[in-house]
């Protein structure tokens, strides 16, 4: 179900795709890889793209008097800021369809965040700020509601799973919203019930009430309207404690169906996820398996389990028993 839809990500083109960085180099990212299979990507140098070839001497922030950002290469003092942000506008404008941003850390031009801003073009310069880099920024303005993360921090698991669940939810919303279809809206919706409870109980609820659509507006007034809620709900990943509420409920549906031991076993099993002993999928797989088992028609079709394809979640191979032998015989 989930390879049915394909996410179009723009992607910093030296991350896995080019050797284009300052230095001829490229940069590799083992998710960026393994994602090749399941995203439509669209890789992008903005260096390259206003005239800089590869090689070419480095370039840096600096950040004027007025607070203002100059793009500038420091061994030939070019500035090449206005180059960059026309380049940025006119790139970022022309996108048909986007779902999502993977930038290179810490870039004067793609990156996002952290970015030094120096005070001088001069070597050694003081660094006055940090900040995005002048592409990254304009990303940032444009489409700020989409998940924008570097691919240094996409190799910690949550932030992965965050980055995953938003680029994977929002890719289907823009399917519905494309439909025109308000049965689509309604479908939506309820297949994400359990998923939207986890983020944001309140923000499920009102747009509950938007699809609803009690004072029958048109189409394009309640995607509208249920887009700027859904923003909102997906901006920040779930608590624990959410996870906890929405198993709880899940639980009640297998309430006539299970044994007091099998009960019992899960409560169990959720005070230790409480404890933080074992992580959330252990309870997933749990529950999986009574919905597989007693056919619970609704349970089966919530994205809670189903978000993205777990192939993107996979674990470190040495931590699976697989790989090198760590002892001698
Ligand atoms: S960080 Fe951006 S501008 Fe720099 S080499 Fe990579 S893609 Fe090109």
């Amino acid at each position: 179900m989930n390879n049915s839809i394909k996410p179009v990500v723009v992607v910093s083109k030296c991350i896995e795709f080019a050797y284009c960085r300052y230095n001829n180099n490229i940069i590799s990212s083992d998710v960026v890889k393994e994602m090749k299979d399941f995203v439509e990507f669209i890789p992008i140098c903005p260096e390259v793209e206003i005239g800089l070839g590869v090689p070419r001497d480095p370039i840096r922030i600096v950040q004027e008097k007025d607070e203002s950002l100059k793009l500038i290469q420091s061994s030939t003092a070019m500035d090449v800021t206005e180059n960059m942000l026309t380049f940025a506008e006119q790139f970022l404008n022309s996108l048909k369809k986007v779902d999502g941003f993977i930038l290179k850390y810490k870039s004067p031009s793609c990156g996002t965040k952290h970015t030094p801003y120096l005070a001088t073009i001069q070597k050694g310069a003081a660094k006055l700020a940090t900040g995005p880099g002048l592409f990254g920024k304009t990303v940032l303005e444009k489409f700020g509601n989409l998940p924008v993360e570097n691919e240094g921090r996409l190799k910690n698991f949550r932030i992965r799973e965050h980055y995953l669940t938003k680029l994977y939810t929002l890719t289907r919303f823009r399917e519905v919203k494309t439909s025109e279809s308000m049965h689509k809206l309604v479908k939506f919706q309820e297949r994400n019930k359990f998923l939207f409870m986890a983020y944001n109980q309140e923000e499920m609820r009102r747009m509950g009430r938007i699809v609803g659509n009690a004072s029958k507006k048109s189409f394009r007034e309640v995607i509208e309207e249920y887009e700027t809620h859904l923003h909102t709900l997906i901006a920040y990943p779930p608590k624990y404690t959410s996870h906890i509420n929405v198993l709880m409920h899940m639980l009640g549906y297998f309430s006539d169906e299970l044994s007091k031991e099998e009960k019992a076993y899960f409560l169990d099993e959720l005070e230790k996820y409480r404890a933080g002993w074992i992580p959330l999928f252990v309870l997933r797989s749990l529950l999986k398996s009574w919905i597989i088992r007693f056919d619970q028609s609704y349970l089966k079709n919530q994205l809670y389990f189903d978000i993205f394809p777990e192939e993107l979640m996979r674990f470190d191979l040495k931590d699976t028993w697989r790989g090198r032998s760590y002892w001698k015989k």
